[in-house]
C-alpha cells in the first residue's frame, strides 16, 4: 500500500484543480486508486484509537449540545468509536484483507464465472453517511480458481471504508487483477448515496453505476453475455 503525505486539505485555502472546498459542494471527487491515508496511520493501536475517537465524538455531541449524561447517550461516543474501528471503517486496516486461498481449475472451466448481488454497505468518504448497493463480479480463470465467499470477502473488505464509487470498484478489481492473475475480471457496481438521497439534491430515485471491465470483457459478445446474467 502506497501511503501519501499527510497533509491535510482541511487547512484554510487549499484548492483542488483550481475548486475551493467549498465550490465542490456535493461533487464527489475521486483523486486516485488508493485510499489516501498518512504515512502514521497505523501507529497508534485499535484500542487507542477507540479511546480517542470516542472522546472526540463526545466533543462533537457536547458542541451540538446533547447531553452526555442522559442514560440514551451516555454510551454513544464508544459505541461508535468500536463501530468504526471494528466495523464499519475495518477495512482501512491491511490486517483485516480477508486471506485469499486459490484452488487448481481442476474442471478445465473456461468460461465466465459470475458472482451477482453481492450486498454491500460503505459510507460516503465526502458526508459520511452510507452508501447500500450490489456489486457483481465476473472473471475467466487464468488456471486459478477462488472460493466464491471470497469474491463476497474483498467486496466486504473495500466497502469497509470511507469510499467514492469509483475507487470501490476499481479497488475491487485490481485486486482480484491481482489475486487470479489475469486482466479477464469485470466489476459492476450499482448503488445508492444516501448523501444524494437523505439530504443535499434529496433524488431517492436515482442510483449509481460504476464499472470495471479489463481483459475479455472489453469484447461486445463478452459484455453483452456478462448483462444477460445480470438482468435475469
Ligand atoms: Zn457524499
Amino acid at each position: 500500500m502506497k501511503f501519501e503525505s499527510s497533509t491535510s486539505n482541511i487547512a484554510n485555502g487549499y484548492k483542488l484543480n483550481s475548486f475551493t472546498d467549498e465550490e465542490i459542494g456535493d461533487d464527489h471527487i475521486y483523486t486516485g486508486i488508493e485510499t489516501p491515508m498518512t504515512i502514521d496511520a497505523f501507529k497508534m493501536s485499535d484500542d487507542d484509537k477507540k479511546i480517542k475517537i470516542a472522546e472526540l465524538f463526545a466533543e462533537i455531541m457536547e458542541v451540538m449540545g446533547l447531553d452526555l449524561s442522559d442514560d440514551s447517550l451516555r454510551g454513544t461516543p464508544n459505541r461508535v468509536a468500536k463501530m468504526y474501528i471494528d466495523e464499519i471503517f475495518s477495512g482501512l486496516n491491511p490486517k483485516n484483507k480477508p486471506k485469499v486461498a486459490l484452488f487448481d481449475n481442476k474442471y478445465k472451466y473456461d468460461q465466465m464465472l459470475v458472482e451477482k448481488n453481492i450486498t454491500f454497505y460503505s459510507n460516503c468518504e465526502h458526508h459520511f453517511v452510507p452508501i447500500i448497493g450490489k456489486a457483481h463480479i465476473a472473471y475467466v480463470s487464468s488456471g486459478s480458481v477462488i472460493g466464491l465467499s471470497k469474491l463476497n470477502r474483498i467486496v466486504q473488505y473495500y466497502a469497509k471504508r470511507p469510499q467514492v464509487q469509483e475507487r470501490l470498484t476499481n479497488q475491487i478489481a485490481l485486486e482480484l487483477k491481482q489475486i487470479l492473475n489475469t486482466e479477464d475480471i469485470a466489476v459492476i457496481i450499482d448503488a445508492k448515496h444516501l448523501c444524494v438521497s437523505s439530504r443535499g439534491i434529496k433524488d431517492d430515485t436515482s442510483a449509481t453505476v460504476t464499472s470495471y471491465y479489463g481483459g475479455v470483457f472489453n469484447t461486445a459478445h463478452k459484455v453483452a453475455e456478462l448483462q444477460s446474467y445480470l438482468n435475469d
